[in-house]
């Protein structure tokens, strides 16, 4: 099945005076038409440097991109040119950042700012593209838009400035939005607002959504699918229902533990995932997890796990996994379990 953007393969490295930094190790993943995938895991999993690269973001150098290939609309985006991809970037791809205030520019008015990207993607013309940009600040949910046009980034609060980012984004009704971590930079009811908004205009536009979030709670919310990453690989994937239901993966698990649940009424100590992520200067040759990992066995340290199919668009990088391995009750009962 030919899938609307297909990541293979990819490799990413950062040279650096202290050495290279392997930030995206064999990363794959699709995002079909009109679907939510989200990317989850810790700060330097390498989950933003994916989507930069889809993006066209990285500086090369450093940044240099080792391998693979990413797929969309029958063209590998790695193989064109900076004004090809240009014409890409925000027509086709759009991108919401974290922290609106520094994606925006704070001299200039934002109904200008949104001009600008439908004039470098459309051939709307005079007051058409004027009232495109008031037609967009109306759609994502701010009112009085004609005079909120002529207004500047500081004139808005926290949650309407990533609303004009979100406006920005899909000016150009792109086919995929990248959203990297929207809802960080705002309090927990603003966010809900903003999440909301993202998928009523999904729905609305058939834009399909990459989410970078270490928010387990806004997967669960916004997501059909999951991508769970670890050192610089994908260490589990599946649906919403997978991830939440049946995970496969250690870190998934650690992940999971440490998400309250409000809806239940006992009191539970939220469990950390204890010891730091792995040095992706000299990552190790087996699983990124292992030194974290209490179920660790030697195959975990020599080998790295290769993606096992748990069910269907499941699979998981963990020797659990394998056939071969005890099932985990069996290793529990002869007191493996720290
Ligand atoms: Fe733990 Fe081994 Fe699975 Fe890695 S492969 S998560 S170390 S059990």
């Amino acid at each position: 099945m030919k899938h609307l953007l297909e990541v293979k393969n990819l490799e990413v490295h950062f040279k650096t005076y202290g050495g290279e930094v392997k930030a995206v190790r064999d990363v794959s993943f699709h995002v079909d038409q009109g679907e939510t995938v989200a990317i989850v895991g810790e700060s330097g999993s390498g989950k933003s440097v994916t989507v930069q690269t889809v993006m066209g973001l990285i500086p090369t150098p450093p940044g240099k991109i080792k391998n693979g290939e990413i797929l969309f609309d029958g063209q590998d985006l790695l193989k064109l040119s900076k004004k090809q991809m240009q014409k890409i970037k925000g027509s086709k791809i759009g991108m919401v950042f974290q922290d609106p205030m520094t994606s925006l520019n704070p001299t200039m008015k934002v109904g200008r700012q949104i001009e600008e990207s439908i004039r470098a993607h459309q051939s709307l013309k005079g007051n058409e593209i004027k009232n495109r940009a008031i037609e967009m600040i109306r759609l994502v949910g701010i009112s009085n838009p004609a005079e909120r046009y002529d207004q500047y980034p500081h004139e808005f609060s926290g949650g309407m400035r990533q609303r004009i980012m979100i406006a920005i984004a899909l000016a150009c009704q792109p086919k995929v939005l990248i959203a990297d971590e929207p809802t960080t930079a705002l309090d927990v009811t603003i966010q809900a607002q903003v999440l909301d908004l993202m998928k009523d205009l999904k729905d609305e536009m058939d834009t399909s959504i990459i989410l970078i979030t270490h928010d387990l709670g806004v997967v669960a919310e916004t997501a059909q699918r999951v991508a769970v990453m670890y050192g610089g690989i994908i260490v589990e994937a599946g649906t919403v229902e997978d991830i939440f239901r049946e995970p496969k993966h250690p870190y998934t698990w650690g992940l999971l533990e440490s998400v309250p649940d409000i809806t239940k009424d006992e009191k539970k100590r939220l469990v950390p995932i204890e010891g730091s992520p792995p040095d992706l200067f000299s990552p190790p040759k087996g699983c990124p997890f292992a030194p974290r990992c209490k179920y660790a066995m030697e195959v975990c340290v020599e080998e790295m796990p290769p993606a096992f199919d748990v069910s269907e668009g499941h699979h998981a990088k963990c020797w659990l996994n394998d056939p071969r391995t005890p099932k985990l009750e069996d290793l529990v009962a002869a007191g493996r379990e720290a």
